[in-house]
């Protein structure tokens, strides 16, 4: 562990929308926030192509030059990005207390306010199979690996936006997508809907789960079984595509911060407040409810308010730089 801690006003973690807002508006209070990046710089929307319901970008922006634009404008204020992750964290009680956070297992950074923007991670089904077989053609990213399978006949399970997302950019570059849904109908919106059901390549079962995923060290098919009829069927398939939503960044604060069963944190009424005096948390680590880049940066503003109010109001015991 470094000896000398460092330390700072306001302490981003997270650099997603919801991170780079928050560093914004931080920035320009004069906060002088120091942002790290966590483990996916630049948070989902790198993993994404098109983003096409952010306002203020008519004709669509991608995601990854969406997050190094939401960079720029942080930096050009003063946000001192780094690399770096969360390891640890230990919150004051105390009105005015410092916070410290552990970065890299190494770093100690003593922070008055703390802004949680960690986002959440996609969630994978728990079958021994996929485990065993993640990196061999198994992946929870179309965007990200969906080019490796490039005319060959793959597989993806879930019924949401992203489910349907990915499996319309799945289709434009692969042979066949056999989509699998467990229930009788599609979580996804009516248009996402529309546009998977519209594409000739894509399979979609209702009703179907996955039974199991076949091959020693790489996708060679899918065994999926119908939940109605227990009649299972067994496909060749060289890639299985992962699309069941995602879970929460929130184990290194368990303990610590309120939070949901399903580990969202707990904000207070209408604010990013948590139950940590000058601790604030925005972004999908918060909101399992509306979910997007323009709600998570909602929040990441929200965020930076709150922690110059906050700031504003506590007593200094001790002086930040
Ligand atoms: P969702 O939680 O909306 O959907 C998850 C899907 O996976 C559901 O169909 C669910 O089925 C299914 N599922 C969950 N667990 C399992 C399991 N163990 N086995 C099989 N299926 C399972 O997550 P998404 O990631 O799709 O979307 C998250 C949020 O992001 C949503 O609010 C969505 O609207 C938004 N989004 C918006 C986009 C856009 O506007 N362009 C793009 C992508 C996402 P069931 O319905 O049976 O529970």
């Amino acid at each position: 562990m470094s000896e000398k801690a460092e330390r700072v006003k306001t302490l981003i973690l997270g650099s997603g929308p919801a991170g780079y807002t928050a560093a914004i508006y931080a920035a320009r209070a004069d906060l002088k926030p120091l942002m790290y990046t966590g483990m996916e710089p630049g948070g989902q929307l790198t993993t994404t192509t098109e983003v096409e319901n952010f306002p203020g970008y008519p004709e669509g922006i991608d995601g990854p030059t969406m997050m190094v634009q939401l960079q720029q404008q942080a930096e050009r204020f003063g946000t001192d990005v780094r690399i770096g992750m969360a390891t640890a964290a230990e919150f004051s009680d105390e009105p005015g207390g410092i916070h410290r956070v552990i970065i890299d297992n190494d770093k100690v950074i003593e922070a008055r306010t703390v802004i949680i923007a960690t986002g959440a991670s996609a969630k994978y089904l728990g079958l021994p199979s996929e485990q065993r077989l993640r990196g061999g053609g198994v992946s929870a990213c179309a965007v990200c690996d969906g080019f490796f399978y490039k005319g060959q006949d793959v597989a993806i399970v879930g019924g949401g936006d992203t489910a349907a997302e990915e499996a319309s950019y799945l289709a434009n570059i692969c042979n066949k997508v056999t989509m699998l849904i467990r229930k009788d109908h599609m979580r996804a919106s009516k248009a996402m809907q529309h546009r998977v059901k519209n594409l000739p390549n894509i399979d979609i079962r209702f009703n179907t789960e996955v039974d199991e995923i076949l091959g020693d060290q790489v996708v060679e098919g899918l065994r999926m079984v119908n939940n109605q009829t227990g009649v299972k069927e067994e496909i060749p398939i060289t890639g299985f595509f992962v699309a069941i939503g995602h879970k929460p960044n929130t184990d290194i604060f368990k303990g610590q911060l309120d939070m949901d069963p399903t580990g969202y944190v707990i904000t207070k009424g209408k604010s990013t407040r948590t139950n940590k005096p000058g601790v604030f948390a925005s972004g999908d680590v918060q909101d399992k409810e509306y979910r997007q880049a323009v709600t998570a940066a909602g929040t990441g503003c929200m965020a930076a308010l709150d922690a110059e109010r906050y700031l504003a109001t506590v007593e200094t015991k001790e002086p930040v730089s």
